[in-house]
């Protein structure tokens, strides 16, 4: 079907570029011949609006057309190009109603290949009998005769997408490959020479990059692979460039306004209230950011640590220190369930000293949030664990100095510094930022994504702990499953087991495989025919926050025996009685995500399992299921996950609030990053502020890019 709309393409696109009208890099793609309004909807899809947004709608591949056979020479099917002498006038047929038939045969030294078009008119008068052309398409052996239907083909000397290398595109319904190859073309040629540089020359020289314009178009239409290469390394140089500066540029910024300085406390003072010996881990991060908050600057530090690994120690140590300066903290969940949790915690461990907690979340009254308002404002909560609602505009602080974010890669940039810009109306400056991350990100990344903080590392887990036992198993071992429930709860344990989704049928979604355990439907099977004497209860994410509040309260107290839930439980929640997590269509979830699920258990004294159920047969997702199932290396298991989906999927749709890459690669390409990242440091230290004038460029093209958060900028 694909190379049936490639020749039809091929010649509607031709007639691209309208005389006299210039092409710029604005120029709206509907301007161009071939795009109405219909294809511009679908372009759009892409992201591509304009010619500029062609140019920079990167290929994801490339297959390589270079090798030009013979007819009798040519591997039978697969795609080759082939050329040959058009040894007739076209022939059309119609073989039945609404299906044409255009036949022609091709010769070249060596024999004859029989070309049929279906529904191709354009080839009937596109070609000419005694010219050369380059047929690209499949060689099938029919009888004694050689055939190809459906191909490509462009006189010779006159390719564009025969006999070289041709870009592979991500696509949508509507737009076929040849489309977009034929427009970014159009796009390419229409701009050449337009394209100004956007990397200063002597980093041009100094990494030996190719310039900008050339790029733009190689990246596309690579004359060989080296060519190819080089114009991605620029492009991804460039973008890494201007990522690392953006960043360089936040923390300077940050590091200029001046934090307060907070005056230090015996940190065993803090320790002495913990029920527990702090490990070692805890101890020096606690140290490092003590030392952060009494320095003067603003803290801006992020703390990595397993599942498990005790973040939260230090999350209220903070805390506990800026009530101690007598000013305001506040700690950002992800999730209403989390939030409460941490609200208990930090209750019990800081209320004995003194510190007064509060909790605002979305599922409170709006007359509770109100009054929470007021105190906030007034100063009569010195410690408060909140959702978003914390950043709400309502939200006032008399004196916020200390921002803590739980689980940070759910939050964007852009919240983290709403947050934050609370604490500056408050008149104390820049507020010190902690950013707790349970996704162990590997360094790579961190340095990327975390490229303006500073990182600590929980590297220890809490004494006392047996690894969490890791099962894979198919649907026949369901009832022994079942009896593995039944036994942990018979020993007084606590089950979480975990579906992939609310609804039977996902709302607007594709129809989900039948056997998807949908997670309401599944506990009600379970309460009636599985397990009709344990106390059972349900969670998912659409419930009211009243609500599952209610039931995180049941489960904690240990009168739920077994929690049917989605993945809401997936984050931080801590309850050390459960013993066994059980996750039905494991092989539908990240690596990442289901080593996050099974931190939910082993988080006390008891020996822990977790039971991955799957139907896949597919090896490779058998392969990963089974990393899992062989280390609890929370570090290793992120890499994997990497590995196998790329950065876009392991952070799902740009939640880091950081710009789109489009074309570095993360996980690969870690000698462009190191290259980037020097430059950018280099720059920086000589002009931290991007305040010299020969630098005014770049700082527009960083403005640029972090267009979509302005707030860094502001
Ligand atoms: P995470 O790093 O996943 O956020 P938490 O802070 O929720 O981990 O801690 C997990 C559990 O371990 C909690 O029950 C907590 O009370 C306990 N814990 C934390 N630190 C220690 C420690 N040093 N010794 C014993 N238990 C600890
Ligand atoms: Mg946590």
């Amino acid at each position: 079907m694909e190379s049936c709309d490639m020749i039809s393409d091929n010649m509607k696109y031709s007639q691209i570029g309208r005389d006299g009208e210039e092409m710029t890099l604005d120029t709206p793609v509907t301007e161009l011949s071939g795009v109405g309004e219909v294809r511009g909807k679908k372009l759009e899809k892409l992201g591509i609006a304009t010619v500029g947004d062609l140019l920079t709608a990167y290929p994801r591949d490339y297959e390589d057309r270079r090798e030009i056979y013979t007819i009798e020479g040519a591997p039978l099917g697969q795609r080759v190009c082939i050329s040959a002498v058009a040894a007739e006038h076209p022939r059309t047929s119609y073989i039945r109603k609404g299906m044409e038939l255009v036949q022609i045969k091709a010769v070249d030294g060596s024999a004859a290949i029989h070309v049929t078009f279906f529904n191709q008119k354009y080839a009937q008068w596109a070609l000419r009998a005694g010219e050369e052309y380059i047929f690209c398409g499949t060689v099938e052996q029919q009888g004694r005769r050689r055939t190809m239907a459906n191909p490509i083909f462009e006189r010779v000397g006159q390719q564009t997408f025969t006999g070289c290398i041709v870009p592979i595109y991500h696509l949508t319904a509507g737009i076929s490959n040849q489309m977009m190859s034929v427009l970014t073309h159009t796009a390419s040629q229409g701009c050449e020479g337009e394209l100004s540089e956007t990397l200063p020359p002597q980093i041009l020289e100094k990494y030996e990059l190719m310039g900008r314009d050339e790029a733009s178009h190689s990246v596309h239409f690579p004359a060989d692979f080296d060519e190819m290469e080089r114009a991605r390394h620029r492009l991804s140089f460039e973008e890494l460039f201007y990522l690392s500066v953006g960043l360089s540029h936040l923390k300077e910024r940050r590091e200029q306004e001046g934090g307060l300085p907070f005056v230090r406390h015996p940190s065993e003072e803090f320790f002495g209230l913990l029920p527990f010996e702090p490990t070692g881990a805890q101890r020096r991060v606690a140290e490092e950011v003590a030392v952060d908050l009494s320095s003067g600057i603003p803290m801006n530090r992020l703390v990595q640590g397993d599942v498990g690994s005790g973040k939260t120690v230090i999350a209220a140590f903070a805390g506990w220190l800026a009530v101690k300066n007598g000013c305001q903290a506040a700690l950002m969940a992800p999730t209403e369930v989390l939030a409460e949790q941490h609200f208990r915690s930090l209750s019990t461990l800081l209320a004995p000293v003194g510190v007064r907690v509060g909790l605002l979340s979305g599922g409170m009254t709006p007359k509770e949030k109100k009054e929470m308002h007021r105190k906030l404002a007034a100063g009569e909560i010195d410690f408060v664990v909140g959702t978003h609602a914390l950043i709400a505009k309502k939200v006032e602080f008399a004196r916020l100095a200390l921002v803590v974010t739980d689980e940070q890669h759910r939050f964007g940039v852009g919240q983290r510094a709403a947050l934050s810009a609370k604490s500056e109306a408050g008149g104390i400056g820049a507020p010190h930022v902690l950013v707790m991350s349970a996704t162990p990100i590997p360094r790579t990344l961190a340095l990327i994504i975390y490229g303006d903080l500073e990182v600590s590392v929980i590297d220890e887990i809490p004494p006392g702990r047996t690894p969490i036992e890791t099962y894979v198993v198919g649907e026949s071992k369901r009832e022994r499953m079942y009896e593995f429930v039944r036994k942990q709860v018979a020993a007084g344990r606590q089950v979480y087991m975990v579906c992939p989704a609310v609804e039977e049928q996902e709302e607007g979604g594709d129809t989900p495989p039948l056997d998807l355990k949908a997670v309401k439907v599944y506990a009600q099977q379970l309460q009636k025919e599985i397990f009709p004497d344990l106390q059972l209860d349900v969670l998912y994410g659409k419930m009211k926050p009243k609500q599952k509040e209610q039931i995180m309260t049941e489960f904690t107290s240990g009168r739920t025996q077994v929690l049917v839930s989605t993945t809401v439980i997936e984050v931080g929640v801590d309850v050390p009685n459960a013993s066994l997590m059980v996750i039905e269509n494991a092989d539908r979830f990240g690596l990442s995500q289901l080593h996050q699920l099974r931190g939910r258990v082993g988080r006390g004294v008891h020996q822990s399992f977790c039971v991955l159920v799957t139907a896949t047969r597919n090896p490779e997702t058998m392969g990963r299921l089974k990393t899992l199932a062989s280390t609890t290396d929370g570090f290793k298991i992120s890499e994997e996950d990497l590995k196998a989906r790329g950065p876009g999927d392991f952070f799902g749709s740009r939640q880091h609030g950081l710009p789109q890459l489009r074309v570095a690669d993360l996980v690969g390409d870690m000698r462009t990053l190191s290259q980037a990242q020097e430059a950018a440091r280099a720059l920086m230290e000589d002009d931290p502020r991007l305040k010299k004038a020969e630098n005014a460029p770049i700082l527009n093209q960083v403005r640029k890019i972090f267009a979509d958060t302005p707030d860094i900028f502001n």
